[in-house]
This record gives structure tokens, sequence and C-alpha cells, in this order.
């Protein structure tokens, strides 16, 4: 186990015996440990840069309160600014469009796009009441649509019938009929994915998008992603636009520093995350959790 940062800058802080503003130096060489944790928890190089200076900025020249020490007074401002980096007090999805509208999910493949367009969808018909068809435009993984017919099948919310021979497009704005004549509320497109980013799939991703003109797109990432959680959330918002991020896998022992880090590139909101397989392992995402869980 590893001794948590509180721990390791109370090391540090609290064998000043001075009392009365936090010195350059003495922020300096707290850093250096927030720095290593922040590593630690796969947070990516430039967002760590960017963290630790305007923690640096914050913190120098701050009186030390009498009730808490250095160590505490620093980690205080470290867990603050993530809270504020991470977003603040989180925001749900937006369901204020005229109806029906499309939520895409984009994201590289193995991310739990698919699985996450199925706990999204139940959700919204379950807590918001929405009907909800779902739709896979996974016309290249063969087994992609059954999976979400099957996923359909187990959570009682329909997917668009498939038809051999379509291309992604044109089973989007089928999905979009679909939704108009049957009185749906939300059409969730479920969009193929590739093992890395590419051309082909940036502008297959903007085809669909100008189809049909979706009120979210929402990012499915990985929280085990490490130093690459920069490229994929730039990539994706430069070329397609998202409006949100979805965070899988965070039921797993990732310290969950991709959060901070499509957040600070994007300034795009973390929206849900992904705690488990099973089909209600969704839930709000919460900037003081992550916090915790990056300090460690
Ligand atoms: P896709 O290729 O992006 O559509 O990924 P899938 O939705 O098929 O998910 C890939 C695997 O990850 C599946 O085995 C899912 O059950 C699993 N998975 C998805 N989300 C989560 C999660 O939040 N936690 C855990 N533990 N597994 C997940």
């Amino acid at each position: 186990m590893f001794e948590s940062l509180s721990d390791r800058l109370s090391g540090i802080l609290d064998k000043l015996t001075r009392r009365g503003a936090l010195s350059e130096a003495d922020v300096s060489e707290a850093l250096r440990e927030v720095r290593r944790a922040l590593i630690e928890a796969d947070v990516a190089l430039p967002v760590v840069k960017s963290f630790t200076d305007k923690v640096r900025t914050r913190a120098v020249g701050q009186e030390v309160l009498k009730s808490v020490t250095p160590g505490q007074q620093v980690v205080k401002i470290v867990h603050d600014q993530l809270v504020e980096m991470l977003g603040g007090a989180g925001e749900p999805i937006d369901l204020n469009a005229a109806a029906p509208f499309a939520i895409m999910m984009v994201g590289l493949q193995g991310s739990g796009k698919t699985t996450s367009t199925a706990k999204i969808a139940l959700r919204l018909t379950k807590n918001e009441r929405r009907k909800v068809l779902m739709a896979s435009l996974d016309t290249r993984r063969p087994a992609a649509q059954e999976q979400l017919k099957v996923l359909g099948e187990q959570t009682g919310i329909e997917t668009l019938p498939i038809v051999a021979g379509q291309s992604p497009v044109q089973i989007a704005s089928r999905a979009m009929t679909a939704a108009r004549l049957g009185g749906y509320d939300i059409v969730m497109l479920d969009t193929a994915g590739r093992t890395h980013i590419d051309e082909p799939l940036m502008v297959e991703m903007a085809e669909i998008k100008a189809a049909t003109n979706p009120h979210e797109i929402l990012l499915v990432a990985d929280s085990l992603t490490g130093q690459d959680a920069v490229n994929l959330a730039t990539s994706f918002d430069e070329r397609v636009g998202i409006t949100g991020i979805v965070l899988t896998r965070m039921d797993g022992d990732g310290r969950g520093g991709a959060a901070l880090s499509m957040r600070a590139v994007t300034g795009k909101p973390v929206k849900l995350v992904g705690t488990g397989e099973k089909a209600d392992a969704l839930e709000e995402f919460h900037p003081a959790r992550i916090a915790d869980r990056i300090l460690g």
C-alpha cells in the first residue's frame, strides 16, 4: 500500500515550526508529492503541470490557519482545486429538446459503449419515464448489432430492427424516422468503435452527426485510460464535438485520473460513471469522490 497524499504532505509540511504564510519553497516541496500522486493516479502529464501551477498560485502566500497544520491546509487546497477542475457539482444528461432527439455514443472499441448505451436507455426509461429506442450503427463488427439487441431484450428497451446491408448513416436515419412514427422520445445511437482513432472513424462520426443532429454526444472512455486520455478526448471533441463524457469501469481499481485529464483538455463534463457490467451499474458523477480517489 502506498502512503496517502495527505500523510505525505503532512510529513513534509508539518516539520515547519514557523507559522505564517506558506512560502514558495514550502509549496514547491509539497507540489513534488502532489505531482507524484497525480502521475500514480494516471493523470496525463500536461494536465499534471497545469494543475500544479494552479495550486502553486493558490497556495503561495496563503496564511496558515490556526486550526489546521500546513500539511492539512495544502491538502485542502489541492482537493478544492481538483473538485473545481473536475467540474464542481456534476451535470446530468440534458433532456431539454423536442422529441424525438438523438443521444450519440462515441468512443473506442471495448470502452463500454454498447453497455453504457443500454444502461443510459434503462435509466431514461425508468427514472425519466421517456420512451427510448436503441440502434446499433456498428456495421463492421458482425456481432455488434446483435449484442445491442440482446441487451434490449434483457432490459426491456426496444431496439431498431436489424436490416442487413445498410450503412451507419442509413441506419441512423431509419432510427430517427422510426422514432418519429413510433412516438419515441429519445434515440440512443451506439456507433462503431475502433481499437485506435483513425480518419475513417472520425469521418463516419461526423456523417452520423450531420444526419441526426444529436442533442448529446457522449464520449465513452475507460477510466483506466492513462496518457492516451488527452489525445482521445481532444480528437473526438475537435472532430465530432462532444457534449459530455461517460467514464466506465470505475468499479475497477483505477484511480480515475482520466476524468481529470479529459475534463481539463476539453472542458466537457463527465456526466455518468459506469460501475459494473450490469445494466443498472451506472451512477452520477461526483467530483469530490473522484478527487478523494486521485489523492489516495
Ligand atoms: P464497446 O466495444 O465499447 O461497445 O464495449 P462493450 O459495451 O461491449 O463493453 C466491453 C466489456 O466491458 C464488456 O464485457 C462489458 O460488460 C464491460 N463493461 C462495460 N462497462 C463496464 C463497467 O462500468 N464496469 C465493468 N466492470 N465492466 C464494464
